[in-house]
């Protein structure tokens, strides 16, 4: 009888372990892709992607939107950034 229920405790244990992994998981996804948006030029479709930056307007890979500097322009077509929308 002992031996039973401590064995069924360890399967709860694991159970909730595992559950809190997953909760973990989906956790950093889910902040990561906030941390990372991305936007698209409304005037002619480029997407600014934070991981890439943009090297030729001497953007840094890993930098947000909003930390764009706000005479920044889109590189293919010169809008504005108030021209761009979240993707
Ligand atoms: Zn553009």
């Amino acid at each position: 009888m002992g031996e039973c229920l401590r064995g069924k405790k360890i399967v709860k244990s694991l159970r909730s372990l595992r559950l809190l992994g997953e909760r973990l998981r989906i956790y950093s996804t889910e902040r990561r892709f906030k941390v990372m948006d991305r936007y698209v030029c409304t005037v002619c479709g480029y997407v600014y992607d934070p991981a890439e930056g943009d090297p030729e307007g001497g953007i840094k890979p890993g930098t947000k939107f909003e930390e764009l500097p706000d005479d920044w322009t889109c590189p293919v077509c010169g809008a504005e950034k108030d021209q761009f929308e979240k993707e």
